[in-house]
């Protein structure tokens, strides 16, 4: 890959002449396993000149992207730590405004908790066109890889996906919409919060043993699922320490993970694999 700098620095001096127009194409890389990406995310990242992606897209994947192209990791490199959405949407908006068509690689699906709303609205404004390729979310890719379905027509006739991160920290929600037994919850960013979550979920009428997956790194080849229960959640969340990024998957479809073993408890015991 080309040195950011210098590679960042001639793509945007070529600012678009004798080019065709630029455009951004915001592309889910889905939650890990590079078998999961689409057919067309897999076709834009192997003919890339230009890729932007974030800290959620696994190894696995950034490894398909042409050792020609620049990547731009916004979420870590050096430089760019920390960079805000605001700068993100700028440099989106420059590279494209330069004639690029620019890969915007995001962990999972551009459209839930990505802010590829934002992204998009940002490019939009600016004139230039931008396009959506949907990714597996984070909620379906683990359910899929833990055998949790996330609705059943005995257990959940709903999911709800949630973030668990209020904008300010501490989640903020209509827990009063949550609190049915039959509604599977899937929480991202939930870690942090956990304890305030199940203690607002109990307080409006969770059942304090409804099941719950914690799932670290899910499809990826080291994912690990810990199983706890809602009013054991923050103590477990202490004592396993599970990484980033992980979901919560609240709800009785949990109990069919593993049925045999979880059927052979008399209560849900705790399980790590
Ligand atoms: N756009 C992404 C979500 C971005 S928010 C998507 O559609 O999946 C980031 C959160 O997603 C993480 O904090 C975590 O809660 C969740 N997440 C993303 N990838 C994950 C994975 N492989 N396993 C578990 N959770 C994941």
């Amino acid at each position: 890959m080309t040195t950011l700098h210098a590679g960042l620095e001639k793509l945007l001096a070529s600012n678009g002449h004798g080019k065709q127009a630029g455009a951004v194409w915001l592309v889910g890389a889905g939650p890990g396993d590079v078998d999961l990406l689409t057919v067309k995310a897999l076709r834009l990242i192997e003919q890339a000149e230009v890729v932007v992606c974030d800290r959620l897209v696994s190894p696995e994947i950034l490894a398909l992207i042409p050792a020609s192209a620049l990547s731009i990791d916004v979420g870590k490199t050096p430089g760019f730590h920390g960079m805000k959405q605001s700068q993100i949407n700028q440099l989106l908006v420059e590279l494209a405004a330069a004639g690029q068509q620019v890969i915007r690689l995001k962990g999972g699906d551009p459209f839930i908790f990505g802010r590829g709303g934002e992204e998009m609205t940002a490019v939009q404004e600016a004139g230039l066109v931008c396009h959506i390729v949907p990714g597996i979310t984070a909620a379906t890719g683990c359910a899929a890889a833990t055998g949790i379905p996330l609705t059943h027509r005995d257990l959940a006739q709903s999911v709800r996906f949630i973030t668990g991160h209020g904008k300010d920290g501490k989640p903020q929600l209509d827990w009063e919409s949550l609190k049915d037994a039959r509604q599977t919850l899937v929480f991202y960013m939930g870690l942090t919060w956990c304890g305030a979550l199940s203690e607002q979920l109990i307080a409006f009428g969770r059942d304090a043993e409804t099941p719950v997956a914690i799932v670290e790194r899910g499809t990826r080849a080291d994912q690990r699922v810990t199983l706890t229960t809602l009013h054991q959640l923050a103590e477990t969340v202490l004592r396993e320490k599970p990484q980033s990024p992980a979901l919560l998957i609240v709800g009785e479809v949990v109990r069919l993970y593993r049925k045999k073993e979880l059927t052979e408890c008399a209560s849900l015991r705790l399980q790590t694999v």
